[in-house]
């Protein structure tokens, strides 16, 4: 850790350069120039020097502000509420530290949902007396770019709701991994470049000008926030089972857990099966289940309180890891 501040300062500042210009290529060229570990690892050292040397703070800082970016040529769309970004943790200890938090905070025991971490884009669909109006990208979480054209060809997505509401839904909009798969043969066939993996395929693919592109791209959806849902629904858990019932697609693996014990078995059991699954996923997400509970926690300006990923080892390092376990 630097000694000084001047010695903070400057790595800081070296810090958030790289870290801006990767998240450019990852944001907004979709194709990222270093794996996420490494990206990660450079973020948390940013995050250590911040904490270790509070006059280093800024809003200007990817620490403060939701990573993505709007410029393309899209229309661009303002989110009536904010679209964050989440906290991440990467071993059970804090997973623990962050259970201890949620306690501490609302002063008792909480239960959470526990649902996939899919690896795609988040989406925002926003409905007006029951038929779909609009659908936008997280963007910089305050704008993002209107991509209601493209959703329509998503072939998961409803364009009519059984009911006449108005409201706003939000989840993950991905590649599964055989449409992957068979999209970069297609390029490589093709000689064009292809896409570094499922995530920024689908990014690639939803983000487009024309969307008969997006219509031959096989993308899919998984729903899981309800950003103002009717009255009488008051748990996450409630809230994904209602928005199947309306016809969104909803991950069916999501468990409501009264005990850290419980989550970490889920982990363990989402490690082995992670490469079984048919669509990507990167991590496992926590919510406090209470919807009450979640409004009293709140948001920071970059992530909500109330959640947390617990992010996987890259797969190189489990690798690693295996290696060395059968070598000794
Ligand atoms: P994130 O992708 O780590 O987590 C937040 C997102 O998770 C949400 O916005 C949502 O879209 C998604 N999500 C998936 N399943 C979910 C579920 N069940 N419930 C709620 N949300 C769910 O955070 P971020 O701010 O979008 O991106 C930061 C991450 O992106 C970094 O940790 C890094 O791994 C990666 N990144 C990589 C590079 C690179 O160069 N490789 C650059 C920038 C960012």
């Amino acid at each position: 850790m630097a000694e000084t501040l001047e010695e903070a300062k400057k790595e800081a500042a070296a810090l958030r350069k790289q870290l801006d210009e990767w998240a450019e290529a990852y944001y907004a060229k979709d194709a990222p120039e270093v794996e996420d570990y490494v990206y990660d690892q450079k973020y948390q050292r940013l995050l250590d020097l911040e904490n270790a040397f509070p006059a280093l703070r800024s809003s200007d800082s990817i620490t403060q502000r939701v990573g993505g970016s709007v410029n393309s040529d899209l229309p661009k769309v303002e989110h009536p509420v904010p679209m964050l970004s989440m906290g991440d943790v990467f071993s059970k200890e804090e997973l623990r530290d962050f259970d201890q938090r949620m306690q501490k905070a609302v002063g008792h025991p909480v239960a959470y949902n526990v649902e996939l971490k899919i690896d795609g884009l988040s989406l925002s669909l926003e409905y007006q007396d029951g038929k779909l109006f609009r659908a936008s990208t997280r963007g910089n979480g305050r704008v993002g770019e209107d991509v209601t054209s493209n959703v329509r060809y998503i072939k998961d997505i409803p364009q009519t709701l059984p009911q006449k509401l108005t409201t706003e839904v939000r989840g993950e909009c991905y590649m599964g991994k055989e449409a992957f798969a068979k999209l970069n043969q297609e390029r490589d066939d093709q000689g064009e470049t292809v896409f570094a993996n499922p995530r920024n395929a689908a990014a690639g693919s939803l983000r487009q000008l024309d969307p008969k592109v997006t219509k031959k791209r096989q993308l899919s959806t998984f729903i899981y926030t309800w950003v103002n849902p009717p009255e009488g629904i008051s748990s996450q858990h409630q809230a994904i089972q209602e928005l199947a019932k309306l016809g969104f697609h909803t991950n069916e693996t999501g468990r409501k857990l009264a005990s850290l014990e419980e989550v970490f078995d889920y982990i363990d059991e989402y490690t082995k099966k992670r490469d079984s699954l048919v669509y990507g996923i990167d991590g496992i997400v926590l919510k406090v289940d209470d919807l009450a509970l979640q409004q009293e926690l709140g948001n920071t300006v970059k992530v909500p309180r109330w959640e947390i990923a617990y992010k996987f080892q890259p797969e190189e390092e489990e690798t690693i890891v295996r290696d060395i376990e059968w070598t000794v």
